[in-house]
């Protein structure tokens, strides 16, 4: 690995993602495709990096959240098809034909606008449209029993010139609640089932149904339709403690460091900001070139843990901007340019992201969105380096 990158990385195990797609391909309906998403950067791994491995799995589908992210995948040579989940502007619907990109449509104001935009620019859109069953989000609202009304403004939506329903969708809100979270989805399956009902009824068809996302596909088999949508999963996290545990998933994302100095300490110092933290004994601490711009919240000061030698080491102290410091007192290996797992493997020991997450009061899709655009991402493949995506230097 290049020298400039040791100072903090993360690295991403494209092995992993294939393996956790696998899995998940296994555990899919073999009549539903796979609609990989890959939003927010690929939940910080590095969307093209990771939707390349995922092609290459043969995934059906890219989701994202928005144009640019659609286009990222597009410059990158992908060739799937590719559904953006969240708004575009409607002005830009030119740009989304050109590029073969499929646009949620979740209200008839947004539909009309979406027409309009396509009628000038003179393209047609390909549309999905999203039902909403219970998130109150974006969607036709059909959370009660009575959505008639609803179901016809998707119907008209569905006949706007410029636009060609190819998809309809929902979201579910407590699928990865286990038990408790049975009922409520069971509900929103049905109300969806009867919105694709009705909309059949009025000579609407659409050839993509889905409304699987990662706890869906491990809780629901049932309701995997034409295309499941997972996320976190493939990644390799779970998307809660309460999902069932069916597949065997390997975390993609490690976070490193490496220590930048060791100080022995006397009894009554203190370390970092705010005197948080005093030593009672004479210690050994570690500076780490890590810190809240990294996307390692200062939430965690003093209440977390990192590998060093492949043991664990308290955070103590306030998280500063750009390093923190360990309590290394009991790792004699603990020495200056050395690696710090501040999630992930270390030899034998393991760091599950979920410690720093739940010491922090998030889940882990939070913490590995939130690693800062100034980590550069490392690719392993068959145990070697292939890439590194550093976007600070994207321009070089
Ligand atoms: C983010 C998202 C998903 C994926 O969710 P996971 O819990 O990560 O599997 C699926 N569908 C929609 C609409 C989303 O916004």
């Amino acid at each position: 690995m290049d020298e400039f990158l040791r100072r903090t990385w993360v690295q991403v195990d494209l092995d992993a993602i294939r393996h956790n797609y696998e899995e998940i391909r296994r555990a899919v309906n073999p009549a539903a495709g796979m609609m990989a998403v890959v939003k927010a950067d690929g939940y910080g791994h590095g969307a093209v990096y990771v939707a390349r491995e995922l092609a290459d799995c043969g995934a059906d589908w890219f989701a994202v959240s928005n144009i640019e992210e659609a286009v990222e995948l597009r410059r990158a040579g992908l060739p799937q098809p590719v559904l953006i989940l969240g708004y575009t502007p409607p002005q830009l619907a030119g740009e989304l034909a050109r590029h073969r990109i499929s646009q949620t449509v979740f209200s008839t104001s947004y539909g009309e606008a979406l027409s309009k935009g396509a009628v000038e620019a003179g393209v047609a859109v390909n549309i999905h449209i999203k039902i909403d069953t219970g998130m109150s989000r974006l969607g036709f609202f059909c959370q009660q029993e009575d959505c008639a009304a609803s179901i016809d403004e998707a119907a008209q939506v569905c006949t706007l010139p410029g636009l060609v329903p190819e998809g309809i969708f929902t979201h579910f809100a407590v699928s990865d609640e286990g038990e408790e979270g049975e009922a409520f989805t069971q509900h929103q399956f049905e109300q969806f089932c009867r919105a694709v009902d009705a909309l059949r009824e009025k000579g609407i068809r659409f050839r993509y149904r889905h409304c699987c996302n990662s706890a869906g596909v491990l809780c629901y088999p049932q309701m995997n339709l034409d295309l499941v949508r997972p996320g976190i999963i493939l990644y390799g996290l779970a998307p809660s403690g309460k999902c069932k545990d069916v597949l065997s998933l390997r975390p993609a994302m490690e976070l490193k460091s490496v220590i930048s100095m060791v100080k022995e300490i006397g009894p009554a110092a203190t370390v970092s900001y705010g005197r948080t933290y005093a030593a009672q004994n004479p210690m050994r601490v570690a500076t780490v070139p890590v810190g809240y711009a990294d996307g390692y919240p200062r939430l965690a000061s003093s209440k977390t843990r990192a590998l060093v030698a492949g043991k664990p080491a308290k955070v103590v102290g306030r998280v500063c901007m750009d390093q923190l410091m360990l309590d290394v007192t009991g790792i004699a290996e603990a020495r200056e340019g050395m690696t710090v797992t501040m999630f992930g493997r270390d030899g034998e020991a393991f760091l599950p992201i979920e410690e720093l997450s739940d010491a922090v009061g998030t889940i882990p899709y939070e913490t590995v969105c939130l690693i800062g655009k100034r980590v550069p991402r490392v690719y392993v493949k068959n145990g070697k380096v292939i890439g590194v995506a550093d976007y600070l230097k994207a321009g070089d």
